[in-house]
């Protein structure tokens, strides 16, 4: 799709071109945040999965780039991303696993945060979002949420799940209403295991979760679900 009714598609090639994968993953979150049709201030994330050399080994390692706390998208700076060893996050979920304590706002969940700091990678101070798991968990280089005001349209309808299916036809998975978090996370890594062809997800009355390996066609896959 080229042409665009209900969104602007601002991706610049020779501007993209002249930026490293951090830059470029501020650069597309710029670009979605300054369109309110798409996104709030203050709300919705995105992500890259970056390769890095690992200042402690000197090997490459798969580096999550992620719309920390706090900020908006619009106006993000690389300084707005954390930046997290994604094989740790992923080792969390078996610490999380072996909790007896764990489920949806079970103290397992609320103690994971805590645990994003010890995955972070280079030193970087800013705090990760309670989205971060969302973002680790969902098996695609770059991922985006949103919370545009045609997809909140379904998500906050009685129907949303049924609306859903016949909109988007199974492209777009669904899931219930459930706190940002750790339970969420292992929530859509579970919807992509079970059906690989699914694209999104519908994120009841929320918003909805986007991804491509290849970072122009997640900009472009955004804004196409919400023409
Ligand atoms: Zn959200």
């Amino acid at each position: 799709m080229s042409n665009y009714q209900y969104v602007n598609f601002l991706w610049d090639d020779a501007k993209a071109a002249s930026l490293d994968p951090v830059g470029r993953l501020a650069y597309r979150s710029n670009i979605l945040g300054s369109d309110q049709r798409i996104t709030n201030t203050g709300g919705g994330n995105t992500s890259s999965k970056v390769i890095e050399k690992d200042p402690l080994t000197g090997e490459s390692t798969e580096v999550l780039w992620v719309k920390g706390s706090g900020g908006d998208l619009r106006t993000s700076t690389r300084e707005n991303f954390s930046s997290l060893y994604q094989e740790k996050l992923m080792n969390l979920q078996a610490l999380y696993a072996a909790r007896e304590d764990k489920g949806l706002k079970a103290p397992a969940e609320d103690d994971m945060v805590g645990m994003y700091t010890h995955a972070t990678f280079n030193l970087n101070p800013r705090a990760s979002s309670i989205d971060t798991p969302l973002h680790s968990f969902i098996p695609a280089k770059f991922v985006d949420h949103m919370h545009p005001n045609a997809i909140i349209s379904l998500a906050a309808s009685e129907n949303c799940e049924k609306l859903t299916q016949e909109i988007f036809g199974g492209e777009m998975a669904y899931v219930p209403w459930m706190r940002p978090g750790f339970e969420l996370g292992l929530a859509m890594q579970e919807i992509v295991r079970k059906n690989p062809k699914v694209k999104s997800i519908m994120m009841g009355q929320h918003g909805f979760i986007s991804w491509d390996d290849d970072e122009i066609s997640c900009y472009t896959y955004t804004l196409v679900c919400i023409e």
